[in-house]
């Protein structure tokens, strides 16, 4: 048996606070994008590396996920949820949650990632332990809740909670500093939090990324994670309501935090 190498997994800023993510198989050489926000950056990153686009991957039909499919494609197959055809660039492979589809030679899971809108999937590399979760879980955050329910995000939540704690979570923005801000304003006691918030913000200091992140750092630092926490929902003024409405509570917090 060849040993089994992960994946090499390359961040790339595009736009204002956009991610686009490069993946590359060193054995077969094949290499995947997930999400195309601007094609200048990420075919520098190609060009730099000697990498050529075999497969592209979309979350979401948002604009600053999909414009620059046209530019970058060439031969690549393009691969998006079934749902979403329709207002996706045009798919080569149209895919749906519960599917296992295969890239850069490793098994990768199609999940239901509803909330942000109601078509976004994610995609989850259980071999290398990735998850692109683009707008739907994001480091300390989540997606504003443009075309889904609070209940089918918190649903999308719970989903991606249980997936392996030393999962990384790659999301579609650099939004963290604020998130950590308004985290900090309703779970001011949270040591985990504290700790994680002064670390992003170094991170920043430094002119670093802040995402990636750790699942497990998720599940103990981001209040999206954690609406059924106890602490937080009585944070909320909420201590015995249903999980899924504190979780509505919190984003709708977050839309009116300044
Ligand atoms: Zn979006
Ligand atoms: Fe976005």
């Amino acid at each position: 048996m060849p040993l089994e190498r992960p994946l090499t997994l390359v961040t790339v800023p595009c736009l204002q606070d956009n991610y686009a993510f490069l993946l590359h198989d060193e054995s077969s050489g094949e290499t995947a994008l997930v999400d195309a926000p601007e094609a200048a950056p990420i075919q520098a990153e190609l060009d730099r590396r000697g990498w050529s686009l075999g497969t592209i991957l979309i979350t979401h039909h948002h604009d600053d996920h999909v414009q620059a499919v046209a530019a970058l494609r060439g031969g690549a197959r393009v691969i998006g949820a079934a749902a979403d055809a329709h207002r996706l660039p045009p798919l080569d492979q149209a895919v749906r949650p519960g599917e296992t589809i295969t890239v850069c030679g490793e098994p990768v899971e199609i999940l239901d990632a509803p909330g942000h809108t109601v078509g976004h999937i994610a995609f989850h590399f259980p071999r290398s332990a990735l998850l692109f979760s683009a707008d739907s879980l994001m480091a300390l955050g989540c997606g504003r809740l443009f075309e889904g329910t609070a209940a089918q995000m918190w649903g999308t939540m719970q989903r991606f909670r249980a997936l392996p704690p030393n999962t990384t979570v790659c999301s579609g923005h650099e939004y963290t500093m604020g998130n950590a801000r308004f985290a900090l304003s309703i779970d001011p006691g949270n040591q985990a939090l504290q700790t994680r918030a002064e670390q992003l913000r170094q991170a920043r200091e430094r002119g670093e990324p802040t995402v990636p992140s750790k699942l497990s750092d998720e599940i103990a630092t981001n209040p999206f994670l954690r609406a059924d926490d106890p602490v937080l929902k009585s944070a909320m003024g909420m201590p015995d309501a249903p999980d899924a409405e504190v979780f509505g509570a919190i984003r709708s917090a977050k839309d009116n935090f300044r």
